[in-house]
């Protein structure tokens, strides 16, 4: 199984790591700081920086079947490192940090539209959540407002982790019907924005809701009866 660094400080860059397979599937290390595509986040881009100067391309991260390995996917036609060797594995740092201001204001949109999320993805720099609205009126210009005055707080956004049984006697923590939250390791971490929100997340976050800078609310679509998808985008970056 591979050590998940991004969990513990999704603001660590880089990592010196140790090869455990490399294979058609992807390249295995000891610790990584790429996050592996789930929960509507995809998986990290970067390099691997190996000890005689060159470098391979990382595409994406997945997690292998166990759900505990993660594979590194290299771009078509590199050479993958041997078993053994050391790497520094390096994240496109600017993709990852958009996607984290991204997702943390996909958790703000939540706390300013309380319906369930059935569904949801985040971009580059951009995101968008379905929600069940039921007959409420959803206006961008209105839902622009009230994300950015949230952003401005400047909220701590932290994470701490409960055991199943808490979660199990807290339905109401879940908000994405879609996504259920991964319990059976006995313990589930939820991310906080404090004062504002609380869910059950494994993406990565920034620290600060100021450091989403300005969002915008980009569209808002039907997609059923009582379903509405949400689209928003970082000022400076995304769609
Ligand atoms: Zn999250």
């Amino acid at each position: 199984m591979t050590e998940p660094l991004f969990r513990e400080d999704s603001y660590r860059r880089e990592v010196e790591a140790r090869v455990l397979a490399a294979g058609a599937n992807g390249i295995v290390l000891d610790a990584t700081v790429f996050y592996a595509r789930g929960g509507g986040q995809s998986g990290d881009r970067g390099r691997f920086l190996l000890a005689d100067g060159s470098s391979i391309e990382i595409v994406d991260a997945v997690y292998d079947a166990d759900r505990r390995t993660i594979l590194h996917i290299p771009a078509a036609g590199a050479t993958p490192p041997a078993a053994g060797e050391s790497v520094v594995a390096r994240l496109d740092w600017d993709l990852r940090y958009r996607r984290m201001r991204a997702h943390s204001a996909l958790h703000l949109l939540t706390a300013v539209l309380p319906y369930p999320v059935t569904g949801g993805s985040v971009g580059d720099g951009e995101g968008r959540l379905d929600f069940d609205s039921g007959e409420a009126v959803l206006e961008r210009g209105d839902i622009e407002r009230r994300l950015n005055a949230l952003i401005a707080t400047d909220a701590e956004i932290r994470a701490r982790w409960i055991g199943d049984d808490e979660l199990a006697a807290n339905p109401g923590l879940v908000k994405t019907l879609s996504v259920k939250p991964p319990t059976g390791a006995g313990r589930v971490r939820l991310i906080e924005i404090v004062g504002l929100d609380l869910q059950p997340c494994g993406g990565t976050h920034v620290a600060r809701s100021g450091e989403i800078g300005r969002a915008r609310v980009v569209g808002v679509e039907k997609k059923g009866k009582i379903n509405r998808r949400v689209r928003i985008a970082l000022d400076d970056g995304g769609a």
